[in-house]
C-alpha cells in the first residue's frame, strides 16, 4: 500500500516528466552578458567541472538524446546556453561552461570566471542553481570555489553527485556524507545532496521534480 505521501510524490514526479519530456527548445548562446535572453523567464542553471556528466544529465532531465548538444559544439564550450521549456514557454534551462580544463589558458579562465559573476549576480530570474559534482572525486578546489561565488551571489543551490553507478555503494556512501557535511556550511545550499546517474536513470525523476519546483514554485501543478 502506498502512503498518501507516496503517492502524491509519484504524481509530481510523473507530471514532471511529462513537462520536461514535452517541446523543449535551444533559444541562444550567450558568449557575454549583453546578450543574454530577456529575462522574462524562471531560469535553472546547471554547472560543473568540465566532464562531470552535465550534458548527459541534461538530456537525462529531459529524456533526450542530445539537447546539450549546443554546448558542445566547439566554441560554445564558454558560452551560456539557454533552453525554453514547454510551449508556451514556463521556463528555462541554463547550460552554463564547464570549468577546469587543464589546459586552459588564463585569459579564458578570466573571462569565464567574469561572465559567470556578472550573470550569478544580475540576473533576478534566476531561482536556482546545480552544482554537479562527479560521484568519484567529491568536492574540489574548483567546485568550492563555485559554490563560494553563488554563496556571495546569494543564489541558492543544489549539489547534485553524478555517475554514481560509477562508483561502489560503500564507497558512495562516504563520499554523500563528506559532501553533505561540507555543503550543510554553505548559507545558499541546500542541505540535501542529490546522487544520480543519468546512465542507470538514479534520482532522475525526483530531480526532474525539484527542478520544477525551483523554477515554478511548489504549487506548479496547481496553477
Ligand atoms: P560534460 O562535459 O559535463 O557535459 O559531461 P558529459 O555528459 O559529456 O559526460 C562525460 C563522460 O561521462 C561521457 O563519456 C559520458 O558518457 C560519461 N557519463 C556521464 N554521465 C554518466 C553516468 O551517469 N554514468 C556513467 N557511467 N558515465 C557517465
Amino acid at each position: 500500500m502506498r502512503t498518501d505521501e507516496e503517492k502524491e510524490r509519484l504524481m509530481r514526479e510523473r507530471a514532471a516528466s511529462k513537462l520536461l519530456s514535452g517541446p523543449i527548445k535551444f533559444l541562444l548562446s550567450a558568449p557575454q552578458l549583453k546578450f543574454l535572453p530577456d529575462a522574462k523567464f524562471p531560469e535553472v542553471a546547471f554547472c560543473g567541472r568540465s566532464n562531470v556528466g552535465k550534458s548527459s544529465l541534461l538530456n537525462a532531465l529531459t529524456g533526450r538524446k542530445a539537447i546539450a548538444r549546443a554546448s558542445v559544439t566547439p566554441g560554445r564550450t564558454q558560452e551560456l546556453n539557454f533552453f525554453d521549456v514547454g510551449d508556451p514557454t514556463r521556463f528555462r534551462l541554463v547550460d552554463m561552461p564547464g570549468y577546469g580544463y587543464a589546459k586552459a589558458p588564463p585569459k579564458v579562465v578570466d573571462k569565464w570566471k567574469r561572465l559567470v559573476r556578472d550573470y550569478l549576480r544580475g540576473r533576478k530570474v534566476l531561482h536556482r542553481n546545480l552544482v554537479l559534482i562527479d560521484s568519484r572525486h567529491g568536492l574540489k578546489d574548483l567546485d568550492r570555489q563555485m559554490m563560494k561565488m553563488l554563496d556571495e551571489a546569494a543564489v541558492g543551490y543544489r549539489v547534485v553527485l553524478t555517475k554514481a553507478d560509477k562508483v561502489k555503494e560503500s564507497d558512495l556512501e562516504f563520499t554523500v556524507m563528506k559532501v553533505a557535511e561540507e555543503t550543510k556550511k554553505h548559507v545558499a545550499a541546500f542541505p540535501q545532496v542529490h546522487v544520480t546517474s543519468s546512465e542507470k536513470g538514479i534520482g532522475i525523476a525526483s530531480l526532474r521534480a525539484a527542478v520544477i519546483e525551483d523554477a515554478l514554485g511548489s504549487d506548479w501543478l496547481e496553477s
